[in-house]
């Protein structure tokens, strides 16, 4: 086996683990781990300065219950940023977003089109934890909102991922079944939107998977068009 024939190997086991059987099979993807995004000095600071000026923020009643308060990680300067919904028990205890099982499973599905998390940007609608993990109430969503569009006015991405229904309708203020939104492009603030599952839909039903993986070429392809980067000739799955 040549080593191109290994990751190539190597690459499908991958894909199979994570998404399930109804990959059709193709050509090797290694090529997909390359991109990057410069980093934007200014972003940087300009993002730790909101951070700074937000972080012991009491405009709603998580406030109060939260361990850490959630600002979001990555690249400042990133292409594409992935928005989630709201910090989990690790997150809240890590202060970080997407660190708990739903984020590692975030982690291989982004390796699985050449990103790493250094990569992209990473955050949630709401930055303290619901009690419970209960859903976001609108007075929250309302309330923290304005902290998430200031985000993603510095990060200037040209790319967003809505990672499930409560992300995407936040974003787009529309009420449609995460079914309706999946497989189209939307725009947010001039910047083009996607939609998919949150990773912790597809731990809780693993039937799910081939259409995530569907998604997510989607995302890989127009975010490298987006970016300027040549297209990957890789596998593509089946799905609805
Ligand atoms: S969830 Fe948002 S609005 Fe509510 S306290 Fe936390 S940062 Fe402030």
């Amino acid at each position: 086996m040549t080593p191109g024939s290994a990751a190539a190997r190597s690459y499908l086991v991958r894909q199979q683990t994570l998404f399930g059987d109804q990959l059709l099979l193709g050509e090797a993807a290694d090529s997909a781990i390359e991109p990057d995004t410069k980093v934007d000095g200014s972003q940087v600071e300009e993002l730790a300065a909101f951070n700074r000026e937000i972080r012991e923020c009491q405009e709603c009643p998580l406030g109060a219950t939260r361990t850490k308060f959630v600002f979001g990680v990555g690249n400042p300067a990133a292409d594409l940023v992935l928005v989630g919904e709201a910090p989990g028990r690790q997150e809240d205890l890590q202060g970080e977003p997407f660190v708990g099982q739903a984020g590692k499973l975030l982690d291989k599905m982004l390796a699985a089109i050449g990103l790493s998390r250094q990569q992209v940007y990473i955050l949630n609608v709401l930055k303290c934890r619901p009690p419970e993990n209960r859903d976001p109430r609108p007075a929250e969503v309302d309330q923290c909102q304005p902290y998430l569009n200031r985000q993603l006015s510095i990060i200037r991405p040209r790319l967003i991922v809505a990672l499930g229904r409560v992300a995407a309708r936040t974003l787009l203020k529309i009420d449609e079944s995460l079914k309706n939104m999946r497989g189209r492009i939307f725009n947010y603030e001039g910047i083009e939107l996607m939609v998919t599952y949150h990773p912790a839909a597809l731990l809780r039903n693993s039937g799910f998977k081939p259409n995530a993986w569907v998604d997510f070429q989607a995302i890989r392809d127009r975010y490298r068009e987006l970016a300027g980067l040549p297209p990957v000739e890789g596998p593509r799955a089946a799905g609805n």
